[in-house]
């Protein structure tokens, strides 16, 4: 059944749409494997989404459900390996004999000869695309990406048809997802194939705020001058996920110039975070961006079960007050954020921030 219309943006601030598709509920593996240890119930869970919609509708933001949108965009982004290893390789894992929760056992690995061979064995395949345990794919999984997908899109379109800003229920996540590999609990990359997308229109910048890098933002813009991926996040000596992450990353070839990483030492709080994304929207409104993707996970916040960073709730609104402040569209991808109890609330105080400039 097609949604209602895009409503007309507000010409003053006030309410943020929120878009939201609830075939994410699909992507719901019975256990996560994580640091050596089985999580049951596992970090990356529905409620995380159903906690940040409850807050946001109380607080009076409207929902908006997501358009459907074909492969193109995605198409843009990803390899059509890791396309169809998404749609159809949970099947045939279970067909070759695979257990419930697909978590591949046996990894490609730069060390082998030519970086290891293709293998014809479906239990290889989750080797081939994903990069991590922590990463459990069952039949629904591939629904739920391209939910995700149809909500960033569909957050594309808002931002097109006037809105200054728009709030895209993303789940699972997708920043640690690149072109031809997905993992860190992420799927299709959301916010890469928004961004690719508003690139169309002029130069698109991503803030990545979630407390881990976003190493396969970074990888899909390596070479892209028209993308300016900027990233506040923790110390990758610490924490996941750990191969990426540093200043001295800073693109390649045409994208030279247009990556920038600002990690933080275990523990920062409110003070040098926000010093952090001073930094970085500086970097942003200086570049000249049209519009601006924030991958926007809460994961940096002190209550966080997985992350190290102390950000408190007057920071998460402080930043929002920042972001508005860049004056462009400017479109929200949730990313992390694992703290069920305070998510909501943090969600909140973002688009408090942004609306109370
Ligand atoms: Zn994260």
């Amino acid at each position: 059944m097609p949604s209602a219309p895009i409503p007309t943006a507000p010409s003053e601030p006030g309410p943020v749409p929120v878009v939201v598709d609830d075939r994410h509920h699909a992507h719901d593996p019975a256990y996560e494997l994580n640091g050596g240890r089985v999580l049951e119930p596992r970090r990356e869970v529905a409620a995380r989404a159903t906690r940040i919609r409850e807050a946001l509708v109380a607080a009076g933001h409207p929902v908006l459900e997501a358009d459907a949108h074909d492969l193109a965009p995605i198409e843009a982004v990803h390899d059509p390996g890791l396309i169809a290893f998404l749609r159809e390789g949970y099947d045939a894992w279970r067909a070759a004999g695979g257990g419930e929760v697909m978590i591949p056992d046996t990894f490609r690995s730069p060390v082998w000869a030519r970086g290891g061979r293709a293998s014809a064995s479906p239990l290889a395949a989750p080797g081939w695309w994903v990069f991590d345990t922590c990463t459990p794919l069952v039949a629904g999984s591939y629904l739920a990406a391209r939910a995700a997908v149809d909500i960033a899109m569909t957050g594309v379109a808002a931002l097109r048809a006037g809105h200054d800003v728009v709030y895209g229920l993303t789940r699972p996540p997708g920043h640690h997802a690149g072109s031809d590999y997905l993992g860190g609990f992420c799927l299709f990359n959301h916010a890469a194939i928004a961004a690719r997308a508003l690139a169309a229109d002029g130069p698109v910048a991503i803030l990545d705020l979630d407390v881990h890098h976003g190493n396969g933002t970074q990888d899909v813009f390596w070479r892209d001058p028209q993308v300016h991926y900027v990233s506040v996040h923790a110390d990758p000596d610490h924490l996941f996920p750990f191969f990426s992450g540093t200043t001295d990353e800073v693109g390649e070839g045409p994208g030279r110039g247009a990556n920038r990483n600002l990690p933080l030492p275990h523990g920062t709080d409110d003070e040098g975070w926000l010093a952090a994304v001073d930094e970085a929207i500086a970097e942003v409104d200086a570049r000249g961006a049209s519009a601006v993707v924030v991958s926007l996970g809460f994961d940096a916040a002190a209550a966080d079960p997985i992350g190290s960073l102390g950000v408190s709730a007057a920071g998460f609104a402080a930043a929002g007050r920042r972001l508005a402040q860049l004056e462009r569209p400017t479109l929200l991808l949730q990313e992390g954020g694992y703290a069920l109890e305070h998510i909501g609330g943090l969600a909140c105080d973002v688009l408090a921030g942004w609306t109370g400039r």
